[in-house]
């Protein structure tokens, strides 16, 4: 069964109302209709337009517009719902409270000799398309033919992650993740199994830093039990990167429940700054991605001083 990825990126603040950014059709995956999508099928057609309807009602008015993004994994809708009626906004609403239960699938033609029949895994038969001629339109539907479609964000693309699947994720080095468990053993490439100790992903099978990745961390972080161990690491990341800078805040304000004084918030933050360089001074990790490394020893020092001070101010009790 193909794995369900929840990635639930945030709308950032800048984004005109009714952005959205959906899968609607997942490549190398045996669908509810025996199809197999193979990227090739997309390659004429990443940034066609291409209307967003409901439930594949040609004769209803379009609820959004948008263009195809072609990824390496999975075909995505990237675009808006127009909001210039009421059928439009109601679609829209719909969209956004069913988050990630919102299914898609669209409406396509293939071309001449671009599919073959073959056998799947399980010994059905199974029809590969390997060309798509057009794509008439992108629908939102209660259950779509395709695996694994969803809204991704309401959101522009620009720093959309790129689909990672299970097997890439697999592949990837050690390296590639903020934290993993004890326990494991290496295989034959000095990669930790089982795989299921390794955590938060977030560098690609290159070895470089993968934004979308790391933003999607530092949102899970909080809510892992692994959160606390992985933090300090894509803290460091983000800071290098500049990205993620309301992570620590947000970070706050999940864990103690509550909203915060501009002032207070400043200060935890701080103090959480402080706290992450002490850190990751205790727990060093492979440089490998050329991060600054722990600050020098006055500076810790220096640290150490201003966590005690604020420690005292706020008493954070124990946990
Ligand atoms: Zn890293």
């Amino acid at each position: 069964m193909p794995e369900r990825k929840a990635l639930q990126l945030q709308l950032p603040a800048d984004a005109p109302p009714g952005s959205v950014t959906a899968i609607f059709s997942t490549f190398d995956v045996l669908d509810k209709q025996r199809d197999i999508v193979k990227r090739a099928a997309f390659a004429g057609l990443d940034g066609a337009a291409v209307p967003l309807v409901q439930s594949h009602e040609w004769d209803a008015m379009p609820v959004g517009l948008g263009h195809i993004h072609v990824t390496p994994h999975a075909a995505l809708f990237d675009g808006r719902f127009h909001l210039a009626t009421q059928f439009s906004r109601d679609a829209y609403e719909t969209a956004k409270a069913m988050a990630g239960l919102q299914e898609y699938s669209y409406g396509f033609k293939v071309a001449e000799d671009g599919f073959k029949e073959d056998t799947a895994a399980d010994g059905g038969p199974v029809r590969v398309i390997t060309e798509i001629e057009r794509v008439y339109e992108v629908s939102l539907v209660l259950v779509g033919a395709g695996e694994g479609t969803r809204t991704v964000a309401l959101k522009h693309a620009a720093d959309l992650a790129a689909e990672w699947t299970t097997a890439y994720i697999n592949n990837l080095p050690d390296s590639a993740f903020a934290y993993i468990e004890p326990g494991g053993e290496k295989d034959g490439e000095g990669k930790t199994v089982p795989r299921s100790l390794r955590h938060f992903p977030h560098h690609d099978a290159g070895g470089s830093l993968d934004l979308a990745h790391l933003r999607n961390a530092l949102a899970r972080a909080p809510q892992s039990p692994f959160g606390a161990k992985a933090m300090p690491h894509l803290e460091r990341h983000a800071r290098g990167a500049g990205v993620g800078e309301h992570a620590l805040g947000d970070l706050v304000r999940l864990k103690r429940g509550m909203r915060l004084s501009a002032a207070t918030r400043a200060e935890l933050e701080t103090a959480i700054t402080v706290l992450q360089a002490l850190l990751g001074d205790t727990a060093p990790e492979p440089e490998a991605d050329g991060l600054a490394g722990s600050p020098p020893a006055e500076e810790r020092a220096q640290l150490a001083a201003e966590w005690a001070a604020l420690r005292r101010r706020y008493p954070l009790g124990g946990d």
